[in-house]
């Protein structure tokens, strides 16, 4: 139960002075909808940021005003002029002793402009002026005042984000509205660090939002907002380490091995592990042989050979007389895991088996039974292997893969699907250190920071798609030569058909240039269609794959060279990087081409000249942070990630790891948070919607 004293800021946010059903239905397309509600709460407010400030002690004169700048004026009323005609503007001439400027307002009452600008009186103006005709002029300026009014305007006004049917001052309104239901409320931060930070309350701090002293106080790394952004970093640690401890409290089993099947893994593979490789797998393994749950992290660029990993992770536990289980976000992904592992389970005597939405009716039967059974000891798939009627013999790991494609959801459903599963959550989209502490703070991480050997570096290419003929006859050469070509069409306008006719499109104007070499796959193929022709590339069949996005995700086609990215400057830096990846993958030397149409704006050029300039994962997935924020790096509202209305990692990324640290101090001396910084962290939780976890807190 959320503390009553919480309760005014739950409430609807019609609650406040002014908000009838107009403005509700404005403020939903603003803030969103709150979890089980359709109106934006009295918090939903409190917590809208401002995004600047107009300093209203800035004044000028009339002749040394800026076009565009905000600024004050103190001038006399001069004349009237109403419209002639009902849609002209009504005119009101205002001067100071440098000159004149003409106020505009449209569709206005003539009494209520004669009101508020009488003939000869003073007025402070306040607004951004403009050049109109050779002279200054203001349409609808922000504030009109008299001597009280002024006295009255704050000094600074914040500005907000908005949509149509509000305005700043509403806004504003509402907010300060909000501030008055804030409840006293006791500190949950630390005294010293508060001082040393120069921090204010909590209540202070979003006072100093939504009634600013100077413009500078919202900026994001001003005291205000950093407190704030402290506070939400906080309770996402608290909350993820809460559901960390809960997790690991259910207590895991000890897989011990004997060596059997990792030594005939290890035996059968071409190469050596790399060092990082070996590392991440200690790792797992003292993972494995403790009591207590395993949650980690894998994380490692494309081609780092995760795979791998996830089979010698297996191994572990198949030697323990118990099953694992590899998902992939894929069926192609899923195939492809299972013919790459094949011939390695052969020769250790592991006992593979695939499930997906394909396998269905007697054949899917078969695998259910086998596994059941316990003649399976490690079972690819997609999601398919959440379905209820799943039914493992004894699942001791389960392992993600590209986990940035499943939820925090999932991540749970999959645990409750044995007696304390293990779980390994590999992603090839390296998350920056400070993402990846908030996303999954949960978790216990390894990288393979280190690539196998023997890869030549990718050839990358800014190429115009003005120069598209010759880039095709340049592919023509390349595949007479012998050369494997994918060729990516994005997305278009998001919408999956068009992008499929696009993709089309490009296949049947390839197909005609080099007749029968052209393969073509998207998602909307039958699955059937979609491996075969997959299997004509893998098998040399077709020397270009032309493909939507589908491919983005663990195709492996060590022969395929080189990777066209049509219309690059549409797609993110990580799922460039991750294009790319596809090729690389062999010893001979890969060429990647990002045709871009112009003109490219300031971001698109800086991503595409990252990627030409690196093929560090970690590098990349830092400058992807840096150019779009934390919300998109991670994809959050569909795979329901970590958003944050104070926090943004460019900024705040430093605050997430003391947040992560103090969260843990917290929680090694009062694990259930009943003391009393405890209770006032409970609170905290609650603020920042954190219910959950207070929820396996009481459950303890
Ligand atoms: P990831 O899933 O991390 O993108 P994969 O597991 O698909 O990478 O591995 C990419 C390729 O590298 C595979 O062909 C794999 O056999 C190979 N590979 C993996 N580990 C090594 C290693 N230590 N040395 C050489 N090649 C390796
Ligand atoms: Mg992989």
């Amino acid at each position: 139960m959320r503390d009553s004293r919480l309760d005014p800021l739950f409430a609807e946010a019609t609650a406040l002075p002014g908000v009838g059903p107009k403005v509700a239905k404005a403020l939903t397309r603003l803030l969103g909808a709150p979890p089980g509600g359709d109106v934006p709460r009295v918090i939903d407010v409190l917590f809208h940021a401002p995004t600047g400030g107009v300093d209203r002690r800035t004044r000028s004169t009339i002749a040394d005003m800026r076009p565009g700048e905000t600024t004050l004026v103190e001038a006399v009323v001069e004349r009237h002029q109403p419209p002639r005609s009902p849609r002209a503007p009504y005119r009101v001439v205002v001067a100071d002793g440098t000159g004149a400027m003409t106020l505009v307002f449209f569709r206005a009452k003539a009494p209520l402009l004669e009101h508020l600008l009488p003939v000869g009186a003073t007025r402070w103006i306040a607004g951004a002026p403009e050049m109109f005709d050779g002279m200054p002029q203001m349409v609808h300026p922000a504030h009109v005042l008299d001597a009280d009014g002024l006295a009255r305007l704050p000094p600074v006004e914040p500005t907000y984000p908005l949509v149509e049917g509000l305005t700043h001052n509403l806004i504003s309104r509402l907010a300060r509205a909000a501030l008055e239901r804030l409840p006293a409320l006791p500190e949950w931060l630390d005294g010293a660090f508060l001082a040393q930070r120069g921090f204010a309350g909590f209540a202070a701090s979003l006072n100093a939002l939504h009634r600013p002293a100077r413009p500078e106080e919202l900026a994001p790394e001003g005291p205000a907002l950093t407190r704030l952004a402290y506070d939400e970093l906080f309770a996402n640690q608290l909350a993820l380490q809460l559901v960390r401890a809960h997790m690991k409290r259910a207590r895991g089993r000890a897989s011990v091995g004997d060596d059997r099947v990792t030594r005939a893994v290890l035996a059968a593979l071409p190469f050596q592990l790399t060092g990082a490789q070996e590392r991440a797998l200690d790792a797992i393994r003292a993972d494995l042989a403790a009591d207590a749950r395993m949650l980690r992290l894998l994380q490692g660029d494309v081609g780092s050979g995760k795979t791998v990993v996830a089979l010698l992770a297996a191994a572990v536990v198949i030697e323990a007389g118990r099953q694992a289980a590899l998902m992939a976000p894929t069926e192609i992904l899923a195939r492809q895991h299972l013919a790459t592992l094949e011939p390695l389970a052969e020769k250790a005597g592991v006992r593979l088996g695939l499930l997906t939405g394909r396998e269905k009716g007697r054949e899917r039967a078969a695998v259910l039974e086998r596994l059941a059974a316990g003649q399976i000891d490690l079972l690819i798939g997609t999601h398919a292997l959440f379905q209820d009627d799943v039914a493992f013999r004894d699942l001791a790991l389960a392992v993600m893969d590209e986990q940035h494609k499943f939820g925090v959801r999932q991540r749970l459903a999959l645990a409750a699907k044995g007696a304390a599963v293990d779980v390994l959550v590999m992603t090839a989209t390296p998350i920056p250190r400070t993402l990846a502490l908030t996303a999954f703070g949960d978790m216990d991480q390894s990288a393979l920071d280190e690539k196998p050997p023997g890869r030549t570096p990718i050839d990358t290419r800014l190429v115009s798609l003005d120069r598209l003929e010759e880039t095709i006859a340049a592919i023509g050469r390349a595949i007479d030569a012998g050369a494997r070509v994918y060729w990516v069409c994005p997305l278009v306008e998001q919408s999956e058909t068009l992008d499929v006719a696009a993709a089309q499109d490009r296949f049947a104007e390839l197909s005609d240039a080099f007749p029968g070499r052209v393969g073509l796959v998207h998602g909307k193929m039958k699955a059937a269609e979609k491996d075969s022709a997959v299997a004509a590339f893998v098998e040399g069949r077709s020397s270009i794959l032309v493909a939507t996005t589908v491919i983005e995700v663990g195709v492996n086609v060590p022969e395929a060279t080189i990777m066209v990215i049509e219309h690059a400057e549409r797609f993110g830096l990580a799922q460039l990087h991750q294009l790319r990846g596809r090729v690389g993958r062999g010893a001979e030397r890969s060429t990647c081409l990002l045709l871009w149409k112009g003109p490219l704006g300031e971001t698109a050029k800086a991503r595409l000249e990252t990627l030409r300039d690196t093929d560090d994962g970690f590098v990349i997935a830092e400058k992807d942070l840096e150019l779009r924020g934390e919300g998109e790096v991670l994809g959050a509202r569909q795979s329901g990630m970590a958003v944050f209305r104070f926090a943004r990692m460019e900024v705040h990324g430093e605050l997430a790891r003391i947040a992560h640290q103090d969260a843990g101090l917290i929680l090694a001396t009062d694990p259930n948070l009943a003391g009393e910084r405890g209770e006032a962290l409970r609170l905290l939780l609650h603020l920042f919607e954190r219910d959950a976890a207070v929820r396996l807190l009481r459950a303890g």
